[in-house]
């Protein structure tokens, strides 16, 4: 019986060192495990507080003109179009307007093709395939490109480029080009081509595709676009994925599941709901 209230105290003395016992972060565990448990259901609560900059990489005058080159790679490997090039613009240009980096000129592109893809380079280019606009209603559309911006936004490709071994010659090179002529570009032109054509800065990882999905499904209610149209774009796909997946482009075909990506873009409408 003397052995109860022991245990009792024991007890007691646990819990009040465990909830007095500093977190990993310096806090106690009392303050902090009730965020921490919101933290495990929300997708996206490494990106909530991201301020986003060129610091560490190239400067955007640079970036701007790696742009120039890249899209020169681009349409020589792509056929591009004026067909719905007038509607992709008006909804890129608002996603761009709404996003976290408005001060950058943004160009949209449709480019031929029966594939149903989408994707940005770095100075403010973004593409999208003819199929893609076709299959897509204008809140579908706004979805993809807003997600686009979003890779410009967080600077993705930049990030990847700077982790490159080509990273120094492209960015002496980008220095010292003053025009878009010259053996300079040239041989600047023949690795971007390649790095291109390797999909080097087209495809990225799975976090960065759910901090783009964050980035776009938070720019639509701004941009005058329903981010429900998100969602009814990702289930298109996954229906596209089930009967004819080779019609997908990269942009759908990896990363993560659209079934992952579907619910974690009902979760951001509901926060955003509540204003959050
Ligand atoms: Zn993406």
């Amino acid at each position: 019986m003397k052995q109860i209230p022991q245990l009792f105290l024991l007890l007691i003395l646990l819990i009040a060192i465990s909830s007095g016992a500093p977190g990993r972060d310096g806090n106690t565990k009392r303050f902090n495990s009730a965020p921490r448990l919101a933290q495990f259901d929300d997708p996206y609560s490494d990106f909530r507080n991201a301020h986003y900059s060129n610091a560490g990489l190239l400067s955007e005058r640079d970036e701007i003109k790696l742009g120039t080159q890249l899209h020169r790679e681009v349409t020589k490997k792509y056929d591009l179009t004026d067909a719905g090039l007038d509607r992709v613009d008006r909804l890129g240009q608002r996603c761009a307007r709404a996003s976290l980096r408005p001060g950058l000129i943004y160009k949209f592109h449709v480019i031929q093709g029966r594939q149903i893809n989408g994707f940005s380079i770095p100075g403010g280019h973004v593409y999208v395939t003819t199929a893609l606009v076709q299959l897509a209603n204008d809140n579908e559309l706004g979805a993809v490109l807003c997600h686009e911006v979003g890779h410009i936004v967080a600077r993705h490709s930049l990030k990847t480029l700077k982790k490159s071994k080509e990273y120094d010659d492209i960015a002496n090179s980008l220095g010292e080009i003053t025009g878009v002529a010259g053996s300079i570009a040239h041989d600047l032109g023949v690795t971007l081509g390649q790095m291109l054509g390797a999909g080097m800065l087209t495809i990225h990882s799975r976090d960065e595709e759910r901090e783009a999905d964050f980035l776009g499904v938070r720019e639509m209610p701004g941009a005058g676009l329903d981010p429900q149209g998100m969602i009814t774009m990702f289930q298109k796909l996954q229906r596209i994925e089930e009967r004819e997946s080779d019609l997908l482009g990269s942009l759908f075909s990896d990363h993560p599941d659209a079934q992952e990506r579907i619910d974690n873009t009902r979760y951001e409408i509901a926060r955003m709901r509540k204003g959050r």
